[in-house]
């Protein structure tokens, strides 16, 4: 299982959207989220804007006193995309970087409701952990049912036989915030096997 250690507390990777024009539901879940996070003396990491989701996170874990580290291109920095107030702002090079520098080292991954750059972040990390790069929950945050058509499209992808049915157990959905960290810790470590699972069987 995902354990909190006192002497560790848990770095969460947050993979969420810059939409500021989306239903203001999914920015009021994203800032309850992060003071859960920060009350669950978890350290967040997340992309390091200041728009929707990403600002509404950020905002809620440093509203109840945690730490967050925010990830931005430089470019973003450029451009004043960054949020000013966070504990951390680590400025990078590129994209790439970015992902690279959110999931490494990470305890977990959530993914919120977004766009192309969250679902993007998302299945990278879900093409890591099918490949035994990467062994910890994924949780995907189905405010709003958002998560939903992606689970079934995921079911058919695997009923179309382009990934195996163990594959579904590679992240979970969960209906409110709340259920986020329960649902980590109760997650067990991704199979250390998973490279002789990460081809199709006949
Ligand atoms: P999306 O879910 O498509 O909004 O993508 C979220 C990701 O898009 C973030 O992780 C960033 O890589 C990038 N992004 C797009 N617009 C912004 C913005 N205004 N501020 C910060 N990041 C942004």
């Amino acid at each position: 299982m995902a354990s909190f250690r006192p002497d560790h507390p848990m770095r969460i990777c947050v993979y969420c959207a810059s939409s500021q024009e989306c239903d203001p539901h999914y920015h009021e879940v994203a800032f309850r989220l992060g003071a859960l996070l920060a009350a669950g003396g978890c350290s967040v990491v997340y992309g390091g804007g200041s728009a929707g989701s990403m600002g509404a996170v950020a905002n809620g874990a440093l509203s109840g006193g945690g730490e967050v580290i925010g990830i931005l291109p430089k470019f973003m920095a450029d451009l004043e995309w960054g949020h000013p107030g966070l504990t951390r702002l680590e400025l990078v090079e590129d994209m790439r970087e970015r992902k690279h520098r959110l999931l490494t080292g990470s305890d977990a991954v959530i993914a919120l409701p977004g766009g192309c750059g969250t679902l993007e972040e998302l299945f990278e990390a879900l093409t890591l952990k099918r490949l035994g790069l990467y062994f910890n929950p994924i949780i995907l945050l189905n405010t709003r049912g958002f998560y939903t058509p992606l689970q079934s499209f995921m079911e058919d992808v695997i009923g179309q036989r382009f990934m195996n049915q163990e594959h579904l157990g590679m992240w979970s959905l969960v209906d409110a915030p709340e259920d986020v960290l329960p649902t980590i810790q109760a997650t067990p470590r991704w199979r250390e096997d998973a490279r002789t699972i990460a081809v199709v069987r006949r």
